[in-house]
């Protein structure tokens, strides 16, 4: 399948690392969905994406409003008929967040609601259509955060990081894609979690290493995967991270 063929949902698509992803692979010549929660969002990222003459569209999908998924879902069967590439990217942070002794649950159960259960319900509406593809691919923006190996590692710069409300979501997301790919191993659907690094974005308060055009490129990678794609994967730009 060609890339001219392909058609993307990118969603959180209007700004951060997402709108990156989004402007990547449309101009790898995918047509790209912009999922974004918010309409005046995202005819911003339209316009900027179309304004480079690329191929996109938008429609409005919040994680938290299964309603919305729902609807999404709807109006892309109906103006494709399927879809071939599904990016995750959507997701938060919390100001209340922190280490386990010290975080509002309530913190914790917005981000889990997010990150996760929004995530997975966008997965659920979305798999009948990549079902439709000839090579499903199903990145999921994950984060060295949500290793549970570095997260009980003394050694690792992640140690210190105790969200536990983020790095859980991370984690349970990374449970998605071990079962997800499992469960679709005779389909040509792969489902991968990867870590774009530490990127200067609004969700970080800009205190990254790497753009978001860097940051993008891993998941456009994983996105853009051949026939004889890897699946269940948890990678970032230097390797394989440790679950
Ligand atoms: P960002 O700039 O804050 O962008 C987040 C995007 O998600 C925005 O478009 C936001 O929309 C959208 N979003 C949030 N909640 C949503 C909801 N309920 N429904 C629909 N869209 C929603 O963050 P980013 O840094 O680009 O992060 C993108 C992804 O990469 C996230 O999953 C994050 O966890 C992951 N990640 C980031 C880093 C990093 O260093 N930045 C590292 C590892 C992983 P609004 O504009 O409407 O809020």
């Amino acid at each position: 399948m060609t890339n001219a063929n392909r058609v993307a949902l990118v969603t959180g698509a209007n700004k951060g690392i997402g709108l990156e992803i989004a402007r990547q692979l449309a101009q790898a010549g995918v047509f790209v969905i912009i999922g974004a929660r918010d309409p005046a969002r995202a005819k911003a990222a339209v316009d900027d994406l179309s304004s480079q003459g690329l191929a996109v569209q938008s429609v409005e999908i919040d994680l938290d409003d299964h309603a919305s998924i729902a609807a999404a879902a709807e109006t892309i069967r109906a103006e494709h008929g399927r879809l071939d590439i599904l990016v995750n990217n959507a997701g938060i942070v919390d100001a209340e967040d922190g280490p386990p002794t010290a975080s509002s649950p309530e913190a914790a159960r917005r981000i889990m609601s997010t990150n996760f259960i929004g995530t997975l319900a966008v997965t659920q509406a979305l798999l009948p259509l990549l079902r439709q593809s000839l090579s499903g691919r199903i990145v999921n923006l994950a984060s060295s955060l949500g290793s549970l190996t570095l997260n009980g590692d003394p050694t690792s710069p992640y140690y210190s990081a105790r969200l536990i409300g983020y790095n859980a979501s991370k984690a349970a997301l990374n449970m998605l894609t071990v079962q997800l790919s499992e469960e679709l191993r005779d389909t040509p659907i792969v489902v991968n979690s990867v870590s774009p690094g530490y990127v200067k974005t609004d969700l970080t308060g800009h205190g990254g290493f790497l753009t978001p055009e860097e940051g993008a490129r891993l998941p456009v990678e994983y996105a853009l995967l051949g026939e004889d794609a890897v699946s269940g994967r948890f990678v970032e730009a230097s390797g394989e991270t440790p679950w």
